[in-house]
Formats: C-alpha cells, sequence, structure tokens
C-alpha cells in the first residue's frame, strides 16, 4: 500500500480515531516541479511548473453530530500524519501558539472556516509520498489536499483557484513563509500531461502539452542546508530593495521586478548596489526565458526549454546563490549525458531536488549515471525518479448519503 493511498489512510483514521469508513471524505493532491522560473513568483512575475504523479492524500471525518451524544459545536480537530508519525489537536476557536507541521493543517482550516456556516471540528489522517522540504512542495501539496478535503466536509463550493489564494495566505500568515503563489496555484490546477504557464500577478495562466517523448526526472540529493528559510526571506528583502530603488531611477512606476524589463534593468543597473543587483538581474531575465519556454513549449521545441532550464540553474547558482555543490553536482554531471535536454535546481534551493528533462527512452541508464557519479562524489544516496505530468487537486471519495 502506497503511504499517500487514500484507501489507506480511512483504515487508520478509523483505527485510530474511531467511527466507520462510509463517514469519510477523502482527497489528494500532488507536489509540484518548476521547470523555468526560479524565486519569480515572489516578484509577481511568470513560472511554469508542472504537477507531478506524487500526492499527498488525506481522509478526514467530521466530528459526529448530537445523534451520537457529541456536542454538535464541538470544533476540535484532530490530525495525526503518517510522514511524521504524529498527531497533534488544536480547535478552530483559539490557535495553537506552539509551532509544528500541523499549522499548514491549522492555517487552511482556519481561514476556510472563515467561510463556513457552522465548521465542526474534525479528525484526520495525512500522509503521501512528496518527500518533505526537498523543494517539490510538500507543504503546498498537504494545504490543497486539506482545503480540497474541507471544502466538501463544510459544503463551501469554491473553485480550485479560490481554494489555491486560501492555501497561500494560510502558509504566509500561519507559518510564515513569504511565498509566491505559484505551488499553491499549479497543485491545485495542474493537469496531466500539462505545463502550466502562469502569470503571478494576475493569475491569468495558460496549459502547454508536455512532449510524450521527454520524461521529467528528478534527482533528490538528499541533502538539505541549514540556510533555506533564512536565506528564502532574505532574497525577498532583497527584491523589495531592488523595487525601491528602480522605482525612484527609472520613469515608470516599479511596484515590483515583474514591472523592470530587460532594457530598463540595463539601463539603471548601476544604481543597484552588487548584491541587490545581482538578485534583480536573475529575477529580471528569469523572467524573459519563462516567457520565452512558454512559447518555445507552443511551438514544440523541447530542446530550447531544456537550453533555458540550464540557463536558470547558472543564474541561480551565480546570480541568486540558492544553490549548493551537490546540486552543481548533479546539474553538471546530467548535462554530461545525452539523454538529457536540460536541469535545473528546483524549489527554494541549498539543497533538495534537481529536475531534469530527459528522453524517455533513456530514463533508466540516465538514472542510473547520475546515481552511481554522485554517491562516488558525496557518499550519499541520492534518489533518481521519474514523474508522469499529473493532474492536480481532487476529490477521491465522500460519503455516499
Ligand atoms: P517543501 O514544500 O519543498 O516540501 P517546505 O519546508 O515548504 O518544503 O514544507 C515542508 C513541511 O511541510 C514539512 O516540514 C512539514 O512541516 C510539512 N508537511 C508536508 N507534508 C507533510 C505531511 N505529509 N505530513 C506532515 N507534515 C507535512
Ligand atoms: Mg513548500
Amino acid at each position: 500500500m502506497v503511504v499517500g493511498e487514500p484507501t489507506g489512510l480511512g483504515t487508520i483514521l478509523t483505527e485510530r480515531f474511531g467511527g466507520e469508513e462510509d463517514e469519510i471524505y477523502r482527497a489528494s493532491a500532488p507536489g509540484r516541479v518548476n521547470l523555468l522560473g526560479g524565486h519569480t513568483d515572489y516578484n509577481d512575475g511568470f513560472v511554469l511548473p508542472v504537477a507531478i504523479d506524487r500526492r499527498t492524500g488525506v481522509a478526514v471525518r467530521p466530528q459526529a453530530d448530537s445523534r451520537d451524544g457529541n456536542d454538535p459545536s464541538d470544533r476540535t480537530v484532530r490530525v495525526h500524519s503518517t510522514n511524521v508519525g504524529e498527531t497533534r489537536t488544536f480547535s478552530l476557536d483559539s490557535p495553537t501558539s506552539e509551532e509544528s507541521w500541523a499549522d499548514y493543517v491549522e492555517g487552511v482550516a482556519r481561514l476556510l472556516a472563515e467561510d463556513a456556516s457552522n465548521p465542526r471540528g474534525f479528525d484526520m489522517v495525512v500522509g503521501g509520498d512528496v518527500p518533505m522540504g526537498g523543494g517539490l512542495s510538500s507543504s503546498a501539496s498537504l494545504e490543497l489536499a486539506v482545503a480540497t478535503a474541507l471544502n466538501e466536509v463544510w459544503d463551501l463550493g469554491k473553485p480550485a483557484a479560490e481554494l489555491a489564494d486560501r492555501c497561500w495566505r494560510a502558509e504566509r500568515e500561519f507559518v510564515g513563509v513569504e511565498c509566491g503563489i505559484m505551488d499553491q496555484f499549479v497543485v491545485a490546477l495542474g493537469e496531466r500531461n500539462r505545463a502550466l504557464f502562469l502569470d503571478c500577478r494576475t493569475r491569468e495562466y495558460e496549459r502547454y502539452r508536455t512532449d510524450d517523448d521527454v520524461r521529467v526526472v528528478v534527482t533528490n540529493t538528499n541533502v538539505g542546508h541549514e540556510l533555506v528559510d533564512s536565506a528564502y526571506n532574505e532574497r525577498v528583502s532583497q527584491c523589495r530593495e531592488a523595487v525601491e530603488l528602480l522605482d525612484e531611477s527609472l520613469s515608470d512606476d516599479v511596484a515590483s521586478l515583474r514591472d523592470v524589463s530587460v532594457a530598463e534593468f540595463e539601463e539603471a543597473k548601476g544604481t543597484l548596489p552588487g548584491t541587490v543587483r545581482k538578485r534583480c538581474e536573475h529575477v529580471v531575465y528569469e523572467n524573459e526565458r519563462v516567457r520565452e519556454a512558454a512559447a518555445a513549449m507552443e511551438s514544440g521545441d523541447v530542446r530550447r526549454v531544456g537550453e533555458l532550464m540550464g540557463e536558470t540553474h547558472r543564474s541561480l547558482r551565480d546570480l541568486y546563490e540558492v544553490s549548493c555543490e551537490e546540486l552543481d553536482f548533479v546539474v553538471e554531471t546530467a548535462e554530461t549525458l545525452d539523454a538529457e535536454l536540460g536541469s535545473r535546481m528546483t524549489g527554494a534551493g541549498f539543497g533538495g531536488c534537481v529536475v531534469s528533462l530527459v528522453r524517455a527512452d533513456s530514463v533508466e541508464p540516465f538514472a542510473e549515471a547520475v546515481r552511481t557519479a554522485y554517491v562516488a562524489e558525496t557518499g550519499i544516496e541520492p534518489d533518481v525518479f521519474p514523474c508522469a505530468v499529473a493532474e492536480g487537486s481532487r476529490v477521491e471519495d465522500r460519503p455516499s448519503n
């Protein structure tokens, strides 16, 4: 049984918290990789991610109603994660102060409860096969799985884009990550064999068919450097500083780096201090690369998409400075292999995963070559696995009456 398999989670739910299987709602949501658009989302820019066939499942049962002698206004939530191996409890009435993984669940539940007429508490089991903290967005996967289930349980009738928005707010307001909308959006709205080109400012999007002859292969370096959270928020504030300076030096209004064209950046870059200039250069050129990649996808030029991914990696490494030796080693190794079309780090950086586009008929030798080289170099066993481009969050099952 796969841990993320929603049926298995239902059994765990009844064993742990009681009740009957036929009272259970089930939902799931995928992880994602970002083909193009590194650190552009929180700059109101463009991204080109895909949802992948690794999922987080949730099984949830609302607190039994007064028939069973329960208090119908009970707002207690009990949630168990099979991945963490822990159960946490909170009440929808008052936020918990202790930080934990359950903040993702609590944040989403709390925001959605605002729109529910009489939100009852619930018991929930979550679990899946999206590696946690590896840059495949297990956080958005968890959030959307929870939101998709609660949308049913509380009968909210919200469309996927609105659930994505609530999950995004939950991660910002309850977990305190100044993330952009990309992860939640593609996790909610991804489609099978389609990449999602998203304008993070307007939230307009376009889907492009992925190439059947090419597979997405993820290499998890299985390293994570401590830096990641503080460096992420530091990059966010450096971009904000660039916006302030460019708003003064350029004639047009600059509300975010999205508003700065390559030509404007080149004209005004002398006014930016060194580090801020590098961050800004990455974002401005990266937005261009994403748009070019979307056009290349539309015309079926996957080779060009791969080249742009390589450029993205070098820019993240040299200008944005969020890579690390292990990620660089995987990218450099992958680039020596004939089957590879392009590779880059994905996620916030400083460890986690590399995403590669690989010819479908050579995935196994590619994976083996990367694995062998990485073990020889680092002594660490990586996880190298192909991913199908999968669909976004969905309801799996609901009680029949
Ligand atoms: P990423 O989103 O790249 O995986 P994050 O640091 O943003 O990394 O999110 C990872 C965190 O999300 C985990 O440390 C954990 O708190 C939470 N999380 C994700 N999936 C689960 C899960 N199945 N069970 C419990 N917590 C989870
Ligand atoms: Mg995350």
